[in-house]
């Protein structure tokens, strides 16, 4: 499993603001931060405070809450998009978003982008992180199932096509025409952080559209992390339907989907099913409302966005003087430090970093404080609890790592 990392999986035992404990008295700044969740940082008291007076009026009921609606009309305005439904995670968010597009399109085959995630169902399951192998030609990847278990029947109708790259997408489309949606990460997350070139994401919406196919982003990692209203916003591109978890539930298990209007209706009047016992249920929903409307505030994004100008700058200074072929990304809560001196625009870009410098990275933070998700494909994620001496520890580390890498 992802929690368990060579040479042992770290077993935490608390955690408070951006900070949280090992079982053997370890302290760390968080900059995993729960694969990207804890953004209003660990034990907020305005989450404490709203799961705590949910938990005495009742945890559940499966029957609506008012703050559902709340919370719904939150999501509206800062994804621009009418309609909600929830789930309780970003497979299930994903999972529904794909059966609302083949509903909606009576179409069966998705087009997606090769070493995207978008959770554990067998439709998605695809092409994540596929052996160099297998992984076919750049111009036109194979699809390659995950892992054993996966029907063919599913891996079949998913056609894999490279980021960045709307030539494959048209000659993608050109082959088949029987595509319900294109699934995008709209900043690929995964595999470090790759950002769209300028223009693809409407390049995206509008090939898929003159093809009579949906666009469905998985703002599960960008959500409310990287603008208020992510991707969406950050691009000003909106999709027919949008993906999220993580971050919007303050910790809770989370997960929402937005949509257009007509493509929701098919739930609405009975054509497509989505359901859950769990789905928008009082805590979570309590936990959300704390979230969106009482931490991240505007003033939680110029904090995010100043703490990452400290980032970069100091990693920045640090890559520079030793002259390493790295380089540094942020997007308000979110960044990493790509171990490749030329941007990343896609999988095949990914595949030249040599991963042993990213865990070696890795052990030296864990090592003095830092928590981070391992491996070269992760980022980093701040709080609205993190504070400048956190950023700070962090640079201090990789410029003790950096001097080490370097020395002879
Ligand atoms: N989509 C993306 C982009 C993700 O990064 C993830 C999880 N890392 C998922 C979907 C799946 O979310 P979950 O683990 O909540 O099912």
């Amino acid at each position: 499993s992802f929690q368990d990392t060579p040479p042992q999986p770290v077993f935490i035992d608390y955690g408070k603001g951006s900070r949280v404990w090992d079982v053997d008295g370890n302290e760390y700044a968080d900059f995993h931060n729960g694969f990207g969740v804890m953004v209003v940082g660990h034990a907020h008291p305005a989450i404490v405070a709203a799961v705590e007076s949910q938990m005495h009026r009742g945890s559940h009921f499966a029957q609506p809450v008012a703050e559902n609606i709340v919370v719904a009309r939150e999501l509206a305005r800062r994804f621009h998009q009418p309609q909600w439904r929830f789930t309780n995670s970003g497979t299930e968010s994903t999972l529904d978003a794909v059966r609302l597009a083949r509903g909606f399109t009576g179409r069966e085959r998705l087009i997606k982008i090769e070493a995207s995630y978008h959770g554990h169902h067998d439709s998605l399951l695809v092409s994540v992180e596929p052996a160099r192998e297998l992984m076919g030609p750049v111009d036109n990847p194979n699809s390659v199932p995950y892992c054993d278990g996966i029907p063919a029947a599913s891996v079949d109708l998913v056609t894999v096509v490279p980021f960045n790259d709307l030539d494959a997408l048209e000659r993608a489309f050109a082959a088949h025409d029987d595509v319900a949606a294109v699934v995008v990460e709209p900043v690929m997350m995964n595999i470090g952080i790759v950002l769209p070139d300028e223009g693809y994401l409407a390049g995206v919406r509008d090939v898929a559209h003159r093809h009579g196919a949906l666009v469905i982003f998985d703002e599960v990692k960008t959500g409310v992390t990287i603008a208020p209203g992510g991707a969406s916003e950050r691009f000003g591109v909106i999709p027919d339907l949008v993906c999220l978890a993580k971050a919007i539930g303050g910790g809770l298990p989370c997960g929402a989907i937005g949509g257009r209007e007509d493509v929701m209706a098919t739930i609405t009047d009975g054509r497509v099913a989505q359901m859950g016992t769990f789905n928008g249920n009082p805590l979570t929903t309590a936990a959300s409302r704390a979230t969106l409307l009482e931490v991240l505030t505007p003033g939680a994004y110029a904090h995010f966005d100043a703490l990452a100008e400290e980032l970069q700058g100091g990693l920045d200074g640090i890559i520079a003087e030793h002259e390493l072929p790295f380089h540094v990304l942020t997007l308000a809560a979110r960044g990493c430090v790509t171990y490749r001196q030329e941007k990343v625009r896609n999988y095949r870009d990914y595949l030249d970093i040599d991963k042993a410098v990213p865990y070696l990275s890795w052990l030296y933070q864990s090592n003095r404080g830092v928590l981070m998700a391992p491996g070269a494909e992760e980022n980093w994620t701040l709080s609205v609890q993190h504070s400048e001496q956190d950023v700070r520890r962090y640079i201090d580390n990789f410029k003790e790592f950096a001097r080490d890498l370097t020395s002879a």
